[in-house]
């Protein structure tokens, strides 16, 4: 098709009204040196215990988030600043303690990197055994670096250009990414790779791109990832789903930026192609969806025929509460978004300041759930993204005197465990899988024989 009328019929379809913002990102530097403006409206102490964790755990946020997204009248307790500012509570109190003093010592920096690099290690940072688990083999059994094949329908890909995001959540299980650990990226550019890996696997039908967050890319490097797949060899691939929060961070990627309406035309080529495309958007709040350049982005992104699905972890501090959810679902539903998965907060970085006990989880999720209408129910969770696969509490129940909850898989390692429910001993302490015990005296879950027989080939 020729290049300029295809470009004036997207433009026509989607009109651009403005100019937008250029992207002005924030980090470390900035916060120690007072160029976040409203942070001056911040006491001086939390400023500085702001900046010891950021010192710990990656920080990044733009000016849109600070401006259009914080309601600076109610910081520290408003959640869009607990999304994006590092709090004194995310370190253990000792380490907190530790990295201050390094810092008001003006220790020497290498003494400062190691203590660092310690308490980074201690917390986690590649949880469900990403890297030794989920990494396919291509026909040599080499490992490719940049995929990871965990469920039998979808394989995830991480582009090298996408392992950034427009800010950085604190919470972020991906943190370790953002902090310069060579040996904890798993990205790469090759377009190659994929595309061969896809075209051996027949089984998969879901492509699901990540990062950071690809929308970060240039559109002609999504570009190069997707456009291939629209050829019959690979008519096994129907869905192509994007990971992003750029619809909360950053909505100009699709109003403004030089390549949006690029972007625009890319979705809709690959719908038109007989793609099904989804953005998986991430969302924490509803407040993510009232700004006016919230909305225009997410009706431009529709007009494309992409559905944008919304996922999103429950957390401490920022939406641990029945009618957050509520309003964010109703409100998704409003503006044609699908609620998808209701995360638990993982086993991972700040955990201790977000984590929220699964007991609780549940009740927010049934409260949440009886207050909107089946339209918005389609939130599966909450949900942990675990080893074995995604575990659902499906609720609390005493059975023959013993009070259990009640779990499910929803996605497995090995798909025959998807949807056998199974029990665990009721402890209203637990936030993760690996501390739950099985019910009715069982010595072992079900699946975990088959799992721990599965982890012992890679090492
Ligand atoms: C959640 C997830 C998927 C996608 O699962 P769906 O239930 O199809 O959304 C794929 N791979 C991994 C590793 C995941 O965590
Ligand atoms: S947008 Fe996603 S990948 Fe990026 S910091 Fe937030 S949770 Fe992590």
């Amino acid at each position: 098709m020729n290049a300029k009328s295809e470009s004036a019929a997207v433009a026509q379809r989607y009109p651009r009204s403005q100019q937008g913002p250029a992207l002005e990102i924030y980090t470390l530097r900035d916060l120690e040196q007072g160029r976040i403006a409203p942070l001056a409206a911040v006491s001086r102490d939390l400023r500085d215990a702001m900046s010891v964790v950021a010192h710990v755990l990656p920080f990044r946020v733009n000016r849109y988030v600070v401006e259009e997204l914080i309601d600076w009248e109610k910081v520290p307790d408003d959640p869009l600043f607990q999304l994006v500012f590092p709090q004194p509570g995310m370190l253990d109190p000792g380490d907190f303690a530790a990295v201050a003093d390094l810092l008001a010592g003006d220790a020497p920096p290498a003494e400062l990197r190691r203590r660092v690099e310690g308490i980074r290690l201690a917390l986690n940072p590649h949880p469900a055994g990403q890297l030794e688990l989920n990494i396919p083999r291509g026909q040599q059994g080499e490992p490719l670096t940049g995929l990871q094949h965990k469920y039998r329908e979808t394989v995830l890909f991480f582009p090298s250009q996408g392992q950034t995001c427009h800010s950085y959540c604190t919470f972020c299980f991906r943190w370790a990414q953002f902090i310069g650990d060579k040996s904890l990226r798993m990205a790469t550019r090759e377009a190659g790779t994929l595309h061969d890996y896809l075209r051996r696997h027949r089984e998969v039908t879901d492509l699901l791109i990540t990062g950071g967050d690809p929308m970060v890319m240039k559109t002609r490097h999504l570009a190069d990832y997707l456009e291939p797949l629209l050829t019959p060899e690979f008519d096994h691939l129907r869905t192509l789903r994007i990971g992003t929060k750029s619809l909360s961070f950053w909505p100009y990627r699709y109003l403004t930026d030089p390549d949006a309406d690029d972007m625009l035309r890319l979705l809709e080529k690959l719908v038109a192609g007989g793609k099904h495309v989804a953005l998986m958007a991430h969302y924490n709040h509803w407040r993510e969806l009232e700004t006016e350049v919230a909305r225009r982005a997410i009706a431009r992104v529709r007009a494309t025929g992409a559905v944008i699905r919304a996922q999103g972890p429950l957390l401490a501090h920022i939406n641990d509460d029945p009618g957050v959810w509520a309003r964010l679902w109703q409100t998704q539903v409003a503006l044609g978004i699908v609620p998808y998965y209701m995360f638990v907060e993982r086993d991972t970085g700040a955990r201790r300041y977000f984590e929220v006990p699964l007991a609780r989880c549940w009740e927010i999720y049934r409260q949440a759930v009886q207050r909107v209408s089946g339209l918005g129910r389609t939130a599966r969770g909450p949900s942990m993204s675990a080893g074995p696969g995604k575990v659902e509490v499906q609720g609390v129940a005493t059975i023959q005197g013993e009070k259990v909850f009640v779990l499910r898989f929803l996605q497995g390692r090995d798909p025959d465990w998807v949807q056998r429910p199974f029990f665990a001993r009721f402890d209203p302490q637990a936030t993760w899988l690996d501390q739950l015990r099985p019910a009715f005296g069982e010595p072992r879950f079900f699946f975990e024989a088959a799992f721990e027989a599965m982890r012992k080939p890679d090492q």
